[in-house]
């Protein structure tokens, strides 16, 4: 039995939630001048009749926004002139690029402007057969975590819908390529955002065309959040950062666990597996002398017993403003065999673009 409501129940308790993402629509019509992206094709119809156009405008309409990248209705020459040039003002809710490094790799880290100046970072990750963009999900972050940049710097707001699609849109027309795959790893917690976040995940799977099973979403945790998010039965895969293997750890790593006791946290991540059939991914970032011993291992692989999951190893990409070092070959070889003996699937993911500092929050923190 579930200590906790069903899907059906979680629903009451929170009204603000779609049941899933074709449930998503934006707000647009309602908006006198919305931006425009993160808009479905309904939406976008919807607005181009209250402008007095015919409704075939409205598809028109989206493919110019998420196929050709417009960034002004100015640009879309199947429309009329006339209407063209009167809606030349619609904000479409482009950002520009105001910096971007390049690192040997490929990986490529942007610091986006938003319409209001605020600034955000995203990263283009190439492989030979995909590119995956890390994307924000508010600009700063208010869980403050010891080891991340982003922590450090503050928190100002949520990102819109649109700021989160149009981060993709960016690296797609930078990279000149299709993107494959998205993780919500960049500045903030997307679980204190939910609802930009599901509607970006609807625009970003039925807009762009990405498959959901190509999109993570990584928390660090917020209680009740992840039982809500599992309510919409989604085939994105939910990253939980753990980071630590027992509750003291994980307060002094990331300070909102104190409010979110470890073992209350893991009983809604089992949750989740039941009510979606789907596994959890687990984030570890291994600090050298914190939480990388072989003691850590043994209790992160107690911790785990049982669980549908996969446990990502981090290495610490080092930053200026924190005391932590990443561990070195060996020591992260010896975590991964206790973790292996005791049948965890896990797998040690070295942050792409080091020379890039394209660690979390790290390129902001040098501007
Ligand atoms: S690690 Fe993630 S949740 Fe923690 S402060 Fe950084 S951006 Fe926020």
């Amino acid at each position: 039995m579930f200590a906790t409501p069903l899907p059906s129940q979680v629903s009451s308790t929170t009204p603000d939630y779609p049941a899933s993402l074709e449930e998503v629509t934006t707000d647009l019509p309602k908006l006198a001048i919305p931006p425009l992206l993160g808009a479905s094709v309904a939406d976008l119809t919807a607005w181009v009749q209250q402008q007095g156009q015919p409704s075939y405008r409205g598809k028109q309409l989206h493919q110019w926004l998420y196929q050709k990248g417009v960034r002004s209705l100015a640009e879309i020459s199947v429309f009329p002139k006339q209407w063209r040039e009167a809606a030349a003002d619609t904000p479409v809710g482009r950002s520009t690029i105001h910096y971007q490094s390049v690192a040997p790799d490929g990986t490529t880290k942007y610091l986006l402007r938003l319409a209001d100046g605020n600034i955000i970072e995203t990263v283009g990750i190439p492989t030979p057969k995909r590119l995956t963009v890390c994307v924000s999900s508010q600009v700063g972050c208010p869980m403050a975590c010891d080891f991340c940049a982003t922590g450090k710097g503050g928190y100002k707001r949520n990102l819109a819908c649109h700021e989160i699609v149009d981060q993709v849109l960016t690296v797609q027309e930078d990279f000149g390529q299709r993107v494959s795959n998205i993780v919500f790893m960049g500045m903030g917690e997307p679980l204190l955002n939910t609802d930009n976040v599901l509607a970006a995940l609807r625009s970003l799977n039925q807009d762009v065309g990405i498959g959901q099973r190509s999109m993570t979403v990584s928390t660090v945790g917020i209680r009740d959040r992840i039982r809500q998010f599992a309510a919409h039965h989604l085939q994105v895969t939910l990253a939980v950062s753990l980071h630590g293997s027992n509750q003291q750890l994980r307060e002094q790593l990331i300070p909102s666990a104190r409010h979110y006791p470890l073992a209350d946290l893991l009983a809604e991540c089992r949750e989740y597996v039941e009510i979606t059939g789907r596994r959890v991914t687990f984030e570890y970032v291994l600090l050298a002398g914190v939480n990388d011993s072989l003691k850590c291992a043994v209790d992160l692989a107690n911790c785990l017993r049982g669980f549908q999951s996969h446990v990502n190893l981090i290495p610490y990409n080092p930053i200026k403003e924190a005391d932590y070092q990443r561990p070195n070959g060996k020591q992260i070889e010896a975590f991964v065999n206790v973790l292996e003996e005791k049948n965890i699937a896990v797998s040690v993911r070295y942050s792409k673009g080091l020379a890039a500092d394209a660690a979390c929050g790290q390129l902001r923190a040098s501007q």
